[in-house]
């Protein structure tokens, strides 16, 4: 019997290695620190993309052991292998896909919901968490123009978000296995491809989808999408869904939402938008008069890891029907009888697939609260802002764009006068990338070759879209020589 307990003891005094005391603590809190400071206080010189020949696999040569390695160690390990290759979403020069964020604040809202490690996924367990979640939905719903009776879910990310949202559509329209094939979605050829996935994954994939025609400017044409929905319903098949873009990804379009949102309405098709990058521009006066007729919907996609600038980790699907979330998500179990639902406030696990969750409310209230809401409000205006600048400037040195940025995304190509006009574009992409100050991307429209600027890194600014065209410029005169042979 003693010996049980001696065993018992001499384990804990092992496992104890996981509970540092206040001098361990600070040793590793300050080694931790004075690593991200450094960062932090470099950051304006860091490059945007940096290519490496070892990409991050020494790690790979410091495998797990069952003895632990110094926090220093451990630093130049990050630093070396994953902190150095590849794109760096913290840097302003982030003007490629749609740029990510990564305030400060918000890290030490993860630091405190992950020392205290409160239990967001069910009210009995953690009240206040719980109830810091529903206001920021609330306050969302606010922005997007839901009643306070809508609901929601605070996601990893705008994928998730949308498959909620799909997943409650489909139950909402009561759409069972046997009538996939008479089911009808609309789309547009713009949508981004987590619907796609979202539609795949939630068991919609072989109902009938229609992708929409699009006017000049990469928007659902409204007249085309009501003739197909009463097409499709003269042949016996039943439209339920339409889904809308508050923001594409390629160029930034937001689609009619006021007149999908009508058609939706009179043909009784559930609506749902997608605004992970354009949504919180409504919290800026021209953003909201773009973005009007998004309350229109059933459901909606936001991410504050793009618009509200946290670090990757935070999206958010809101639902005006708080019966059709919950509807579609709610579940009993003998285990959970303790915790069944309070009247005070849902619980995130009752309207989303998560049980057990990230508390991930504290990384998004935290520097709402801190900095309140108007430096948020500025930083947005100043993006909308920008990117009229550089649709400026951008043609006064040659480039051709063929859309006015409707927010903060601008396609933009150079023609050459000797070569091939794409493969011009394509080489100017891998110099702009390759000489790292900044990064962009690219995309295809109407099989043209485009370059893209997309500006929603907090950290960009009038000099980093100087910089940019400093470095077109450059390397446009660099390539014409190229081309010129
Ligand atoms: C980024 C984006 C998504 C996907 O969101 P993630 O947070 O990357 O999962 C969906 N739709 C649009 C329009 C987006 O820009």
């Amino acid at each position: 019997m003693s010996s049980l307990k001696d065993k018992i003891l001499s384990l804990e005094r092992e496992s104890g290695r996981l509970e540092p005391g206040p001098l361990e603590r600070q040793e590793v809190r300050d080694a931790v620190v004075r690593y991200a400071e450094e960062f932090l206080n470099s950051i304006s010189e860091i490059r945007a993309f940096n290519f490496s020949e070892s990409n991050g696999i020494g790690l790979l040569s410091s495998p797990i052991t069952p003895d632990g390695i110094s926090i220093g160690e451990i630093i130049r390990l990050l630093e070396e292998n994953v902190n150095d290759p590849g794109l760096n979403p913290a840097s302003g020069g982030h003007l490629g896909y749609i740029p990510g964020g990564g305030i400060y604040s918000s890290s030490l809202g993860d630091y405190l919901a992950d020392v205290f490690n409160r239990y967001a996924g069910v009210f009995y367990a953690s009240p206040g968490a719980v109830r810091m979640e529903n206001l920021l939905i609330r306050w969302m719903s606010e922005i997007v123009g839901y009643p306070p009776s809508a609901s929601g879910n605070l996601t990893s990310g705008g994928s998730i978000a949308n498959l909620i949202g799909l997943v409650t559509a489909r139950d909402a329209k009561a759409i069972r296995s046997v009538d996939i094939n008479k089911s009808v979605i609309y789309l547009s050829q713009q949508a981004h491809h987590s619907i796609d996935k979202a539609i795949r994954i939630s068991g919609l994939g072989e109902c009938a989808l229609r992708s929409l025609p699009l006017d000049a400017n990469y928007r659902i044409i409204p007249a085309e999408l009501e003739r197909l929905v009463l097409e499709d319903r003269s042949i016996g098949l039943n439209p339920f869904l339409v889904v809308a873009s508050a923001g594409t990804t390629d160029v930034g379009a937001i689609d009619p939402l006021t007149e999908i949102g009508e058609i939706a309405k009179k043909y009784g098709l559930w609506y749902h938008v997608d605004a992970a990058y354009g949504g919180f521009f409504a919290l800026t006066d021209e953003g909201k008069e773009k973005l009007r007729g998004m309350e229109m919907s059933d459901s909606i996609v936001i991410d504050p890891h793009k618009g509200l600038f946290l670090p990757y980790g935070s999206g958010i699907v809101l639902v005006k029907d708080i019966g059709a979330l919950s509807n579609a998500h709610h579940y009993t179990a003998n285990y959970m009888q303790d915790a069944a639902s309070s009247a005070e406030e849902p619980s995130p696990a009752e309207l989303s697939p998560e049980l057990t969750k990230h508390f991930r409310g504290l990384r998004l209230w935290l520097p709402l609260k801190l900095h309140g809401v108007n430096p948020f409000k500025a930083c947005l205006s100043e993006k909308l802002l920008l990117a009229k600048y550089f649709h400026e400037k951008v043609r006064e040195i040659g480039f051709e764009c063929p859309i006015e940025p409707e927010l903060s995304v601008v396609v933009h190509r150079y023609v050459p006068t000797k070569g091939e006009v794409d493969q011009f574009n394509r080489r100017l992409l891998e110099e702009v990338v390759k000489d790292g100050r900044v990064f962009i991307s690219s995309t295809v429209l109407d099989g043209n070759f485009m370059l893209r600027f997309a500006c929603l890194a907090f950290r960009t600014h009038l000099d980093t879209v100087n910089m940019y065209l400093a470095v077109l410029k450059e390397k446009v005169k660099l390539l014409e020589n190229e081309f010129r042979g």
